[in-house]
């Protein structure tokens, strides 16, 4: 067997069994890092006769609906990464299971493309297209999955299949929002939008205009057009070094929109937005759609972290009154942020020969993140090892990029109410999933997807 396999002995086996939230603490009955499609069939087959059940698992980003597993080789899709190819003309995409949406993003953009990524360039392509995928087009666009159009995998009896919409045509439209247990899926190929330029950036305003700044932008967004996807949020960056100035120990409330139509009126859109509040930074600008890879500020490295999120239908007045209550200023909040990403549009339309999962529910997805510093964490030398020396380099590129040239007027934003500081090494925004559940199929979701794994037969070895 090609694959390489990493038990409890060796030296790798921390770093390879680390989830992208370090609070989860996998423990696999072994790990298998296949190379190709070959491998994987080899892996399933052998963990099959040895009793053992599969995972495949790219980043790690959404391990928690994983369980235990102890019983279960944790197949890590890294090194099925060889192969991304985009083909300009045909506007389309093939990339290995191991791909990450930054392999793509930008090639994508240089060629005048743009794909249906999330907000983290470090999430991989598979996992988020198999949950659904909701991207910053998705109101124009819908949801990642309903834009594949074929998908190589490997089936619990090692089999390996490409499905689309003429073959298997049920476990194509299975796959395609019902996540990943259904098979070790290799390759994927889907549609990429052609679009050499957006409008898109980000408005921070002092904390303290929460309230206006949020009843601004959902009278905005009542009649915005459908190429519009935007997000309001309340960030407190805790005062530590990791965070360059202005950032740094301060709040804001922020907007965040995209607009994949015409850039020129995409900025015509934007401007009443301004008006909202007292604008403090402002990053929005025609760019090539690469420009909004990092635009979230998701942390690129494992940490730490707790998150919920919730799918909202109608945020009335007394929703935004309690919200704000919560989280806004003077509630003492801590959270690093709390967000609302408007929905709706192409989302709750079926697009035709649309996957298990066609729509998302829902006007506003809702999610509220915190860094979770735990003392006993930080002395586990395997999960120590992965927060420290990672992380703050690449922290400090991505928010100094935000700074440079961001600063209107030369003014940085105020403080504005924030709640204690945090304590610990902390970060940007961390995620959890988003709830994307297929309606009506009774499949797994993106978050409850409760085991991905592939369930074998027999006794045996190699993770022993
Ligand atoms: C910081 C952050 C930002 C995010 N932003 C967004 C966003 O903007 N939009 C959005 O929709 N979601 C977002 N998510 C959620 C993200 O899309 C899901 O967590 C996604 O499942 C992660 O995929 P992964 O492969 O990176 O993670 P993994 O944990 O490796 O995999 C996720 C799931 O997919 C399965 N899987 C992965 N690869 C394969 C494969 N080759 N074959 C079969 N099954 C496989 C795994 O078994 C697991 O159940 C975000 C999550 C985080 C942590």
């Amino acid at each position: 067997m090609a694959a390489d396999f990493v038990t409890k002995q060796d030296a790798n086996w921390d770093l390879e069994r680390g989830a992208f939230n370090i609070l989860i603490d996998q423990e696999p009955a072994g790990i298998a890092i296949p190379r190709s499609a070959d491998d994987v069939s080899d892996v399933v087959r052998s963990a099959a006769a040895d009793g053992k059940r599969v995972a495949a698992q790219c980043t790690g980003h959404l391990a928690a609906p994983l369980g235990s597993l102890a019983d279960t080789v944790l197949l890590r899709t890294a090194g099925l990464d060889g192969v991304v190819q985009i083909d300009s003309a045909a506007g389309s995409a093939r990339v290995g299971a191991g791909a990450l949406w930054g392999d793509v993003v930008p090639r994508a953009s240089e060629l005048g493309l743009a794909a249906l990524h999330g907000s983290a360039p470090g999430v991989g392509i598979a996992g988020y297209t198999l949950g659904g995928g909701l991207s910053f087009y998705a109101r124009k666009h819908g949801l990642a999955c309903n834009r594949v159009t074929a998908i190589e995998l490997v089936t619990a009896d090692g089999e390996q299949v490409r499905v689309d919409a003429d073959n298997e045509p049920d476990l194509f439209w299975a796959l395609r929002g019902g996540g990943g247990s259904f098979g070790v899926v290799t390759a994927l190929e889907f549609e990429l939008l052609p679009l050499s330029q957006i409008y898109a950036g980000a408005l921070f305003f002092p904390a303290d205009q929460s309230s206006d700044v949020l009843r601004s932008w959902q009278e905005w967004i009542a009649d915005v057009r459908e190429e519009m996807t935007s997000v309001w949020r309340i960030l407190n960056f805790p005062p530590v070094p990791e965070i360059p100035e202005p950032f740094r120990g301060n709040s804001y409330t922020a907007i965040e929109a995209i607009y994949c139509g015409d850039a020129a009126d995409g900025e015509g859109l934007v401007a009443p937005l301004r008006e909202a509040g007292t604008v403090g930074m402002d990053t929005m600008a025609v760019q090539p759609p690469q420009g909004i890879a990092e635009l979230h500020m998701d942390p690129p490295d494992p940490l730490p972290y707790l998150g919920d999120s919730l799918v909202i239908g109608d945020l009335s007045p007394a929703a935004i009154d309690s919200l704000l209550k919560a989280i806004g200023p003077g509630s003492g909040s801590q959270l690093i942020s709390v967000e609302l990403r408007h929905c709706g549009g192409a989302l709750s339309r079926t697009p035709e020969g649309a996957g298990a999962l066609a729509t998302f529910p829902g006007s506003f997805l809702a999610f509220g993140v915190n860094f979770v510093p735990m003392p006993e964490m930080m002395a586990n030398p395997c999960l120590a090892g992965r927060f420290q020396g990672r992380t703050t380099a690449l922290r400090r590129r991505h928010l100094s990029q935000l700074c440079r040239g961001a600063l209107r007027d030369d003014q940085g934003v105020p403080a504005g109410d924030r709640g204690p500081p945090l304590r610990g090494q902390a970060a940007l925004r961390p995620r959890r999933s988003l709830p994307i559940k297929p309606p009506g199929h009774g499949l797994a979701s993106a978050t409850a997807c409760s085991s991905r794994v592939i369930s074998s037969t027999r006794p045996g070895r190699p993770w022993n």
